[in-house]
């Protein structure tokens, strides 16, 4: 089963408790439109590379398609549907008034130069520009894209269509990008987490956790929860984890990323494959790398109590039962990692009117935001004795439903 299918299973669960008709189901699960091109780059070497490109726009009923750029080697035609598909819904559950696209090129960044990566943006930006714009698609960045990328993709459009900062989000802050994008995504997830301190009561000194992948996402979470008093026991990252019982020195470790690029080879700790990692016993595993890392072949040895998914669609659909047989809490990635399209959706607002909000209105609405949709989830739990999963995604498609009826489309 592709990682398209995957997704589609929980929105056949959403679909199955609204009692969707056959058709309605049809339009909400297919993308609207796929576009896959071809990159001609030339590189440092002097040869010429082809990659894969592609954008696919989900769903745009609630407002302009909305969604990262990933670039990954395993960012295929199938992966870039379920992750549109799930941008389409998490929108909707955190009522932002956008649809859901993603797009992707399939190449490793770490190993291509900074001047590679330039005119693969700006290819890539050609090659989808007709289908882009801040009324219709707004890209953002996501796996192997950071603001650098972003600025390449505001400068690519740009010199088609003229000074546009509103046509991609998580562009630098001297470029028109909002103050708190960086942080946005694992802000967001710590949101959740003070929402499930307040409704538990928990001592965030008494509780491990552990953060598996550590570039933007992994590391703020990482980073947040550390200056919130959480004891960090296992970090990791492409290259491995580290471990430590009495709890990492995560400030320290950002620092030391910086200078070494990779988590491996520090010291004050304990190597741990990102296998071990995962399987440690703690409170709080926060999956923050890529896709179906926790599957029927480890499922059943994950020892934490509750998981926040602030990657996307970490657990397959299987893993996920196993995981509900065994009584874990899972709050779910269109939950968990909102606060990146949250903060982008504040950043095109301010492009728009050409504003810009001071860091501590976007933090303020960011959370207000994350917990009103963290409260329209556990009600929904809680009357229906439902997953967090099959909750986020019935509030997710109900909403997209409605605007569909409303619309005329049916
Ligand atoms: P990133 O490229 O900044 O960092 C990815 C991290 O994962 C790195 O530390 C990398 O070394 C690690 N990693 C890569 N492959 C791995 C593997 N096989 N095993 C273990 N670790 C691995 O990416 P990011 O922006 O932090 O995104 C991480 C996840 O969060 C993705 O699933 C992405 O879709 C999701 N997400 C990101 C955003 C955002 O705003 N950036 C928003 C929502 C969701």
């Amino acid at each position: 089963m592709n990682t398209s299918d995957s997704v589609n299973q929980y929105f056949d669960f959403a679909a199955n408790h609204l009692d969707l008709e056959e058709g309605l189901r049809d339009i909400l699960k297919r993308p609207w439109r796929e576009l896959q091109i071809a990159i001609p780059v030339r590189m440092d070497d002097d040869s010429v590379k082809v990659f894969n490109g592609y954008r696919i726009q989900h769903n745009a009923t609630r407002g302009p398609y909305k969604g990262g750029v990933r670039y990954h080697p395993d960012a295929d035609q199938y992966e870039v549907r379920a992750l549109a598909s799930l941008m389409t819904w998490k929108t909707s559950l955190v009522n932002i008034p956008f649809g859901g696209a993603k797009g992707g090129v399939q190449c490793d960044p770490n190993l291509l130069s900074i001047n590679e990566l330039n005119r693969i943006t700006r290819r890539y930006i050609l090659g989808i520009e007709h289908l882009i714009g801040v009324n219709r698609d707004i890209p953002a960045p996501d796996l192997g894209t950071n603001s650098q990328t972003m600025a390449w993709v505001m400068d690519a459009y740009g010199q088609v269509n003229g000074y546009t900062p509103g046509i991609v989000t998580g562009k630098p802050v001297e470029l028109g990008g909002s103050v708190g994008r960086d942080s946005a995504t694992g802000r967001g997830v710590m949101n959740i987490v003070e929402a499930l301190i307040e409704e538990r009561n928990w001592t965030p000194r008494n509780m491990e956790i552990v953060v598996q992948g550590f570039g933007n996402v992994g590391s703020w979470v990482a980073r947040i929860a550390y200056d919130m008093g959480f004891k960090i026991i296992a970090v990791s990252d492409v290259t491995g984890g580290i471990y430590s019982k009495s709890g990492l020195n995560i400030p320290e470790i950002i620092e030391y990323i910086k200078k070494n690029k990779s988590i491996k080879e520090y010291s004050n700790s304990e190597y741990l494959s990102n296998q071990d990692v995962l399987e440690l016993d703690c409170d709080l595993l926060i999956p923050s790398a890529i896709n179906n890392v926790i599957n029927k072949s480890n499922a059943s040895n994950i020892k934490a109590d509750i998981i926040l998914e602030a990657a996307n669609h970490p657990i397959t659909p299987d893993a996920d039962q196993i995981l509900n047989d065994k009584g874990l809490t899972i709050l779910p990635d269109i939950l968990c990692n909102a606060g990146g399209v949250i903060v982008s959706y504040f950043e095109w607002t301010q492009n728009l009117y050409q504003r810009h909000w001071p860091e501590e209105t976007v933090f303020t609405e960011l959370s207000q935001v994350m917990k009103s949709a963290y409260r329209d989830v556990k009600t929904l739990v809680d009357s229906n004795k439902i997953t967090f999963r099959q909750a986020a995604f019935v509030i997710g498609v109900e909403r997209v439903v409605n605007a569909t009826k409303l619309r005329g489309y049916v």
